[in-house]
């Protein structure tokens, strides 16, 4: 099969903590080959946005750490010791290609928020008409799983962000060179998967889990993140970093790496819907759930329960299988429970809408 990425016009290109990391910190050769690659998509007028792993690795080296950092507290300090340390290797590699960098560091709800992610959107724009690269990190001095915020891993970060600046491609460079049917450290059998059209179950059962000291991703992370970017229509590749020119190889449309395929783009909204994080759930009947599949709006006597804190507009779970935005917040629904619509203005303070969300606001999760 041949591939095309002659149209390709943005790309995200990711660097995993491990491609990076040496024994005495950062591997500066590998971290200027990958700003080499950076800048030969540059002088082929592609615009080039940057996610680089590797700030808590560097920081727990510099403080002679030898083992895996789990304490959430530790790994937050060695990430703001890392992280400046990390951009300036970057600054100087551009530099001496007369390039600028700069730094962007994100949490999920930077996304999640209409106005903090516009905010995003227009420095990222003007770094990119700048001709600056910008270089992305998740804010992990701040950003920690246990208060809800966290990406998890710089993997579906990049993702995320691939599919809010509507990249064409999504790059991820790492210590492999794709995905192999199992694990080619372990089993000479396996062998590397070039294309994948659909992601299903049969190619997460070829993932295995993160490798490595001081990163938080692995290859199914990896598969999540191309799902991610595929309802962007973002396609996405998994390629190995130590390969010379291997941007300017892939763009060629050589056959490196695993290649998983764009899918239809989504709009924005469906994508915005499908990536935030849910602030709560609203438990409905199966009379209402087959309303819901036959396009219709959900009305509070299809509401069964609710569980969470959430407001008016904030996205929500509908049971397992679907993520919404309702007109009302938690207590209003909870309220109205069960309750035919004329009696909404009876139960809440403001009617805002006879219904909880119109057929707009839902979109069905992909059970795979
Ligand atoms: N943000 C983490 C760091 O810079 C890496 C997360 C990951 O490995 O995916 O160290």
């Amino acid at each position: 099969m041949s591939r095309d990425f002659s149209h390709v016009r943005r790309m995200v290109v990711k660097v995993g903590t491990n491609l990076l990391s040496s024994p005495e910190g950062i591997n500066t050769r590998q971290l200027e080959m990958v700003v080499k690659n950076i800048v030969a998509m540059k002088e082929r007028g592609i615009q080039v946005l940057l996610v680089s792993s590797g700030a808590i690795g560097l920081g727990a080296r510099l403080l002679g750490r030898s083992t895996a950092v789990e304490r959430i507290r530790l790994r937050q300090a060695c990430a703001s010791i890392g992280q400046p340390l990390l951009m300036s290797h970057y600054r100087l590699a551009f530099k001496k290609h007369g390039l600028v960098c700069a730094q962007v560091l994100l949490t999920r709800s930077d996304l999640n928020e209409r106005k903090t992610f516009v905010n995003l959107k227009n420095a990222v724009e003007t770094l990119l008409d700048l001709g600056v690269i910008p270089i992305f990190n998740e804010n992990d001095v701040v950003s920690t799983a246990e208060i809800g915020t966290a990406f998890g891993d710089n993997d579906r970060m990049s993702a995320y962000v691939a599919s809010k600046i509507d990249a064409d491609l999504l790059v991820m460079l790492t210590d492999v060179d794709g995905l192999y049917t199992t694990n080619p450290k372990k089993d000479r059998e396996g062998h590397r998967i070039k294309e994948i059209d659909r992601i299903d179950q049969s190619i997460f059962n070829c993932a295995g889990e993160a490798g490595s000291l001081f990163a938080s991703g692995g290859m199914k992370t990896k598969i999540q993140a191309a799902q991610i970017a595929s309802k962007a229509g973002c396609a996405t590749l998994i390629a190995s970093g130590y390969e010379p020119e291997i941007l300017t190889r892939i763009i060629s449309g050589e056959q490196v790496g695993t290649h998983l395929c764009a899918d239809r783009r989504l709009s924005q909204r469906t994508r915005w819907i499908l990536n935030s994080s849910a602030k709560g759930v609203i438990h409905v009947d199966q009379g209402a759930l087959q309303a819901l599949h036959n396009h219709k709006s959900l009305l509070p006597s299809g509401v069964l329960a609710v569980e969470g804190v959430f407001k008016a507009g904030d996205v929500v779970l509908i049971n397992d299988t679907a993520k919404a935005v309702p007109y009302y917040n938690s207590v209003e629904i909870e309220a109205m429970a069960g309750h035919q619509s004329q009696e909404i203005p009876d139960l809440v303070e403001e009617a805002r809408s006879d219904v909880i969300f119109r057929p707009d606001d839902i979109v069905f999760l992909d059970k795979e």
